[in-house]
């Protein structure tokens, strides 16, 4: 790769990184040439084994430590990823083809304050006292033991810390598996963690295709699941989960609505549009990919659209000016242009884009289709690309209606000027998260997370203690046991 902060091995296990070439060979492909860059071998049953036995034995230790010192741990682990942000955002940029424009600011920075909140917040996790008249009991939040991590390919060092940062927090150990499309970032987590003081085994990260998730997932000494994936991924591995009765969280895809009424600030709403289409090119589960625009205002929301859609700066995504790069493999390059095929033979309007850029790599250029009807593939399947769908809407009822109308519920967003408006509209949607005249952020104070098929449980926020940890709760007699013979 020519770059120094490449990881040595293909996993990290048990505080150092080792090698099975035994492995099925992985290759790390980058996005923006389609060169080959490293290679990374599948973890063979004999790693996976030493990872899950390295995260058993660590974790009985990690979760008698005070917690303020776990605490502590985390938070230096932030420090260390903030200093060594532009290492780990060109690292990124290699993994995902994501512009450096984009994971300077959005990667190591965000798994960088999931450590720092969740480190903050260790020391304050407490049980309760429950006065019973003369009795009392009292609850102890302990940790679930083991949990496995799965990730996607759109951002692997947030999600690496996402789930890790709040399961070692609560006293857990976990086992991360990156995507097989992006193996790398994740091994750095691992390594800047132990850098801080984790000890060994409290993290590790293994590679390999969804056959070594179903590994993990399937092993009885694993007692938590998190996944963030696909729909169809998520059903099977939530299935394999409940087998075994196991804690899950499920990040999931989505087809979220964004709707624009004909009072907003248009310039503010075509970015907000912009952010939840083309930001990352289009690869986030949270997306606003059904942008709903009142009838008024809908010709100029285009046309301004269309002449920012013109400001993109496609290309190296290395180079610092780049604002929009490719996508993170051919395979995903080729379902995007497929539903834009679609989109065009089912008769939606395209007003910009809809076409691979002639260059290497995986790009694929910023797509807007106007006159989608609700019924059209590219307005009820996930696309995961740089295609954004208009639909026209008459008023706040018919928007709700059919914004709601989908089997999904990650998030939604309203742009409007009336307040008031803004807090009804989003008071009835089915959407987990949720913004009004913005699209996108994800601050780690704010729980996120999906309703309906986009998932179950939450990410970031105090909400996440509640899914890497659990209550048992302890009653005490003070007098005599009545029974009743
Ligand atoms: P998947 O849902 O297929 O994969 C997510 C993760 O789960 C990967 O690490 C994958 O391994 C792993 N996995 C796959 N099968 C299993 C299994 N049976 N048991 C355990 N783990 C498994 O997502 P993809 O990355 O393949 O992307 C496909 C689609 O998913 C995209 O087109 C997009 O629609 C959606 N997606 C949604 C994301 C979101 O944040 N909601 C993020 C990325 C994608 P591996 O891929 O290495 O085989």
């Amino acid at each position: 790769m020519g770059h120094d902060t490449q990881p040595t091995a293909s996993h990290f296990v048990d505080g150092q990184y080792i090698e099975d070439t035994g492995g099925e060979p992985i290759e790390v492909i980058y996005p923006a040439t389609g060169a080959v860059i490293g290679r990374v071998h599948a973890a063979t049953p004999a790693v996976i084994e030493r990872a899950i036995a390295s995260a058993r034995r660590a974790q009985g230790a990690w979760a008698a430590l005070k917690p303020v010192e776990r605490g502590r741990i985390l938070r230096r682990a932030a420090d260390i990823m903030r200093e060594r942000n532009r290492d780990l955002s060109v690292l990124e940029t290699y993994d995902t083809g994501k512009p450096l424009s984009e994971t300077l600011c959005a990667d190591a920075t965000s798994g960088a304050d999931a450590l720092e909140y969740f480190g903050g917040l260790a020391a304050s996790l407490t049980g309760e006292h429950i006065p019973l008249g003369e009795d009392w009991a009292y609850t102890i939040r302990e940790p679930l033991g083991l949990c496995v991590g799965i990730g996607a390919w759109n951002y692997p060092t947030q999600i690496a810390c996402w789930k890790g940062a709040p399961a070692l927090a609560c006293g857990n150990a976990m086992i991360f598996k990156p995507s097989e499309t992006t193996p790398l970032c994740a091994l750095k987590v691992a390594e800047i963690l132990h850098e801080a003081g984790l000890p060994a085994g409290l993290y590790n990260v293994v590679q390999g295709a969804g056959a070594v998730g179903a590994a993990l997932v399937g092993d009885p000494r694993v007692d938590k699941v998190s996944l963030t994936g696909s729909v169809p991924t998520g059903r099977k591995v939530y299935a394999q989960a409940a087998d075994q009765m196991k804690h899950v969280t499920m990040e999931l895809g989505g087809k979220s609505p964004l709707i624009v009424f004909d009072d907003a600030d248009l310039d503010n709403a075509v970015g907000g549009a912009i952010l939840g289409n083309f930001y990352s090119t289009g690869q986030v589960c949270s997306n606003g990919t059904r942008v709903f625009v009142q009838k008024g205002i809908k010709e100029a929301f285009l046309a301004r659209l269309a002449e920012r859609v013109q400001e993109a700066v496609i290309g190296d995504p290395l180079d610092e000016m780049t604002t929009l790069g490719p996508m993170v493999s051919a395979a995903q390059r080729d379902i995007v242009l497929g539903y834009v095929d679609k989109g065009l033979a089912e008769g939606a309007r395209l007003v910009c884009g809809g076409h691979a850029l002639d260059r290497d790599g995986f790009y694929v250029a910023p797509t807007v289709f106007a006159d989608v009807t609700d019924d059209m593939v590219i307005a009820r399947e996930e696309i995961f690309g740089p295609v954004m769908a208009v639909l026209d809407f008459e008023d706040e009822a018919d928007a709700i209606a059919r914004a709601n109308d989908t089997p999904y519920g990650l998030s939604a967003g309203v742009f409007t000027r009336d307040l008031a408006r803004g807090h009804r509209v989003i008071g009835q949607l089915r959407a987990g998260s949720c913004f009004i005249n913005s699209y996108n952020d994800a601050p780690v104070e704010a729980p996120f997370g999906g309703v309906k098929m986009s998932g179950v449980g939450r990410e970031n926020s105090k909400a996440a203690i509640e899914h890497y940890s659990q209550l048992k709760s302890v009653y005490v007699r003070m007098g005599d046991v009545e029974a009743p013979f």
